[in-house]
């Protein structure tokens, strides 16, 4: 694996690593201390309306945003602007954002650390979730677009439920019987779209109505369409269990997510960019 030239560097203390990230100056903490990958989903906008399951997730820094390698390798410049990224609580707590870039220089320069602690914090999710009487559920790519598959990881876990949005068209659909992966759609990628509803995967849709009204909290109140190019459409909004979402043998779900941004400007670039659909009248 080539990793490009840059100052971000890892340091180990008592087998904890310690994180110096490059180019951000004053605003990224001197060696920022990363004992753990995993996060309770509670605590996260999108996966925090899990309800009846543990559910945890793997946040990193999206796409090339750190200067180091290139996290989602299939977004297009539409996602890379709507990324969710710095929305929610990261827009209000710095300290989510030098987290999920501390994780990522971690997956490059430190890989094996990597997926040695990702596994070890499974099995103590894991046990959580026993503890409650309840299934863990886990979203890898909250920020990302990592072939988990090609790791092990969901193979390591037959009993957790897996679920990821993706932009890598053949990875749509049930990867693995634990792992559930929902196509989604960019302003690049339309064949695709109708390639994998064609065979039965799901596919995510962002739909925004008009006007700039729609910003911050106010997102929820845009409509979904019934449907989409002939597929039926499924509210994704309620929950981000997606693996819980229906399905059909042959025919796809479109799962409609309404355009979230926080303020005008940003929402007007995505709509621009052709990454989010207009519903129509
Ligand atoms: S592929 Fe997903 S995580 Fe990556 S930039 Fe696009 S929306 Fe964000």
């Amino acid at each position: 694996m080539r990793v490009p030239q840059t100052q971000h560097r890892v340091e180990f203390e008592n087998g904890v690593p310690r994180v110096w990230v490059d180019g951000f100056g004053d605003r990224f903490p001197e060696g920022l201390e990363v004992p753990r990958l995993l996060a309770n989903g509670d605590s996260n906008t999108k996966t925090r309306k899990n309800v009846g399951y543990v559910s945890c997730g793997l946040s990193m820094s999206p796409h090339r945003s750190i200067g180091i390698g290139n996290v989602c390798t299939s977004a297009s410049a539409g996602c890379v602007a709507g990324c969710l990224n710095d929305q929610g609580l990261a827009s209000v707590f710095e300290t989510i954002g030098y987290a999920r870039k501390a994780r990522t220089v971690l997956w490059y320069l430190e890989r094996q650390w990597f997926l040695e602690t990702l596994a070890s914090d499974l099995e103590r999710w894991q046990r959580k979730a026993d503890r409650k009487g309840l299934e863990l559920c886990a979203r890898l790519n909250m920020f990302s677009d990592i072939q988990w598959e090609r790791y092990g990881i969901p193979q390591g876990f037959p009993q957790v439920k897996f679920y990821d949005y993706t932009k890598h068209s053949k990875r749509a659909g049930e990867l693995l019987p634990n792992y559930w992966v929902t196509f989604s759609r960019s302003e690049t990628n339309h064949a695709d779209c109708l390639n994998a509803l064609k065979r039965g995967a799901n596919v995510a849709v962002v739909f925004h109505d008009e006007g700039g009204k729609f910003v911050g909290n106010r997102s929820g109140r845009q409509r979904l369409p019934s449907s989409w190019r002939g597929f039926p459409v499924v509210d994704g909004d309620t929950t981000d269990l997606r693996f819980d979402d229906p399905r059909g043998k042959t025919r796809g779900r479109v799962v409609g997510l309404r355009l979230k941004a926080h303020d005008n400007a940003t929402r007007a670039a995505i709509i621009e960019s052709g990454f989010s659909v207009k519903v129509k009248r």
